[in-house]
Formats: structure tokens, C-alpha cells, sequence
């Protein structure tokens, strides 16, 4: 195992920040895994500390076969947000910016940089975007921020992978992984071996997130470059943990064995491994999942665990206001998969409650909430 530590500019007068990779194995071929960039979302942390020992005893049988790249802890900066005795992660506190929103875009860059030298070998050009993707993000202006350095610097390690896994969860939540369309064939079996619930697929979320930033400039460069063969060659996911408390050792050691489970049928690992159950839940349209708020400031009582299937019209949370005593119920608007709810039970308008994710497609743009 190496370890490598990369120093991150623009700390407090004082204060000193680090973001750190630990690398096993060797190869041509690699997987990049990071936890908790948003930093208040544990389970990942706590399942890479599982993979980081696992990884260590793998790596000293020889049974790894290519680079796996961890870093368990993505986001130091959020780690130190607390507020009054509330860990707030998700959001930068001094410029409000979502961690994992706006990862920069590779796509047109690399296109600039070297589209006209893409050929009919996707082998070749796999390892020519790869190579370009580096460039372009060693070639960027010094970053201004702490932020900016720890998004590049995360990108800079994932960009050139095979497979990226970012570990992330929602506040109450099944097990559910958010990739292209292109690549649900491939995610079905860490899918099966996960028991996650769902699978939201989107080519372009509108939000710049991590996962997307490695795996869309793949869809971007062919698209722009027709008569080239480029593969979707970063198989990338925001795979989300379940719940925020979803930290327990039985869990964390699960959701371990079933990653290397993934890695070890991908070629990644020797060995013998459990083969993938044979039950594996859907890929839904992004566009098919429905938020659903309350209508009016109050308590909110839940009336479905997440997890649970629904069919439209079920009702889903109630909201009372005790002093005009109003009350009212909110009812699934599509039938689907109630993936996830939220955490607080004092609730206004425009906060999401639940998500419903179903099989038919009722949005467009923006299909990611902030
Ligand atoms: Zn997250």
C-alpha cells in the first residue's frame, strides 16, 4: 500500500488540510473509490475503512490485479463544519457551494485538445483521452480555493479509471446508485450483491456532479466526434449507503465484501468469490423519480418505510399544523420504489420529503435537487 498525501492550498492562518489516496496494486487498469465528500455521510467512510484492511491482506496474498485507488475520508474541509452541535457537510458554509456539485468538464477540452487524433482503435483512444484528461487538469490556472484544489485533485486521480465508486448516502434511505444508462448492464451485479433497492439512470443530471464528471465526457467525445471509436470507458456511480446511521459493522463489512465481490468478477481481484445473486432491483429514468413536499409548514409523520414499493395515489406522509389544526396527507404521484426520505420532521414548502422513482418519465432539465 502507498500512501500519498497531497496538501491542500488556501487553509486558515494556522491551520494545515490534507487530502490522502492509498494505492494498492499494480497495472494497467485501475478503480478509483472515494467516501464522504459530502462529509456528513458516513456509511462510505465507514465502509472504506473496511475495504482499506481488506485491500491491505489482498494486496499481501497477490491476489490484486490492477491499481485500486481509496480515499476514505474525500472531503477534510467538510469534515470541520459544526454548527452548534450539528455536523453540516453537505454545503461549504463559507460560499454555500454544494461539495459535489459543479466537478469541471472534461468533455470539450479534450475534444480541443486532441479530437482530431481519435481513431476507429478504442484502445488507442481510451488511452489518449485518458492522457488528455491529465493535461487538461494539470494545465488549469492554480485554483483559488480550497474547494477548487480538492475537486481537481479528486478528479485528477478518478479520471484515468476503469470503475469510480462515490460513496455517498441519502438521509433515510434504501441502498440505491445513480449512472448512465449506458452502464446499467455492468452495475447489475454490485447492484445484486448490494440489494440495493434502485437504480437511477441519466445521462446528464444538470448538476455536474463527481460520478458524472468521470463517466459523461466519455458520451460527450463521441457524440462530437462520431467517426471516432470511444467507449464509455469510466464506469462511474454515486452509490449511496443507505441511511445517514447506516455506520453499523455488520453493514460496513456487507457493503465491503460485496464491492470486492464486483471488483473480483471485473478482474480486478483472484480468488474465489460468491457470484452475484440472481435477484437485482430496476433501472429507473431519472426522469421518472418524483420529490414530493409538504404542501404547508408542520410535523411530518411517515406513513411508508424507504425501501417500500408504492403505487400512485398510496399515501406517503402526513403534515399537521397543531395550531389551525390543518392536516394533510401527501399521496405518491407516480407508482415506483419510495427510495428515500428525509431526515427533519419539521417541514416547510419547497424541502423534499420523499422520492419516488418510478418507471416512467415526468420530468426534464435539472433532475437533481441541491
Ligand atoms: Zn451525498
Amino acid at each position: 500500500m502507498q500512501r500519498i498525501d497531497h496538501p491542500l492550498p488556501w487553509s486558515h492562518l494556522g491551520t494545515e488540510r490534507s487530502l490522502s489516496v492509498f494505492r494498492f496494486g499494480s497495472g494497467s487498469r485501475k478503480v478509483y473509490i472515494q467516501a464522504s465528500l459530502h462529509a456528513d455521510e458516513l456509511p462510505g467512510m465507514r465502509t472504506a475503512w473496511e475495504l482499506k484492511k481488506r485491500l491491505v491482506e489482498l494486496e499481501s496474498q497477490g491476489q490484486l490485479r490492477g491499481i485500486i485507488e481509496l480515499v476514505p475520508v474525500a472531503n477534510p474541509i467538510g469534515l470541520d463544519q459544526h454548527l452548534q452541535g450539528s455536523h453540516l457537510g453537505r454545503f461549504e458554509l463559507g460560499s454555500g457551494k454544494n461539495f459535489n456539485r459543479a466537478f469541471h468538464e472534461l468533455g470539450g477540452p479534450v475534444g480541443e485538445l486532441i479530437g482530431t487524433r481519435l481513431g476507429a482503435d478504442a484502445q488507442s483512444n481510451i488511452a489518449l483521452i485518458r492522457q488528455a484528461m491529465g493535461q487538461v487538469l494539470d494545465q488549469l490556472p492554480a485554483p483559488v480555493s480550497s474547494l477548487e484544489a480538492l475537486h481537481r485533485l479528486l478528479l485528477r486521480h478518478a479520471c484515468d479509471a476503469d470503475i469510480t465508486l462515490d460513496l455517498h448516502c441519502d438521509f433515510e434511505a434504501v441502498i440505491h446508485l445513480y449512472a448512465l444508462p449506458q452502464h446499467w448492464p455492468q452495475w447489475q451485479s454490485l447492484a445484486a450483491r448490494l440489494k440495493a433497492g434502485v437504480a437511477l439512470l441519466c445521462e446528464d443530471s444538470g448538476g455536474s456532479s463527481f460520478d458524472e464528471s468521470c463517466s459523461s465526457p466519455w458520451l460527450r467525445l463521441a457524440k462530437a466526434f462520431p467517426q471516432a471509436a470511444i467507449p464509455p470507458a469510466n464506469l462511474a456511480t454515486t452509490l449511496e449507503l443507505g441511511s445517514m446511521g447506516d455506520t453499523r459493522v455488520v453493514q460496513a463489512q456487507a457493503n465491503c465484501e460485496a464491492i470486492l465481490g464486483f471488483f473480483a468478477e471485473q478482474g480486478f481481484i483472484d480468488g474465489d468469490w460468491p457470484s452475484a445473486p440472481s435477484d437485482c432491483c430496476e433501472g429507473m429514468p431519472f426522469e421518472g423519480t418524483q420529490y414530493l413536499f409538504a404542501p404547508h409548514h408542520g410535523v411530518v409523520s411517515f406513513l411508508r418505510e424507504a425501501g417500500e414499493w408504492v403505487e400512485t395515489g398510496d399515501a406517503l406522509f402526513e403534515v399537521v399544523d397543531p395550531l389551525s389544526d390543518r392536516v394533510s396527507t401527501v399521496c405518491a404521484g407516480t407508482s415506483g420504489v419510495l427510495f428515500a426520505l428525509d431526515r427533519g420532521r419539521y417541514t416547510q414548502p419547497g424541502i423534499w420529503q420523499a422520492k419516488v422513482a418510478g418507471r416512467d418519465a415526468i420530468r426534464a432539465g435539472k433532475l437533481i435537487n441541491d
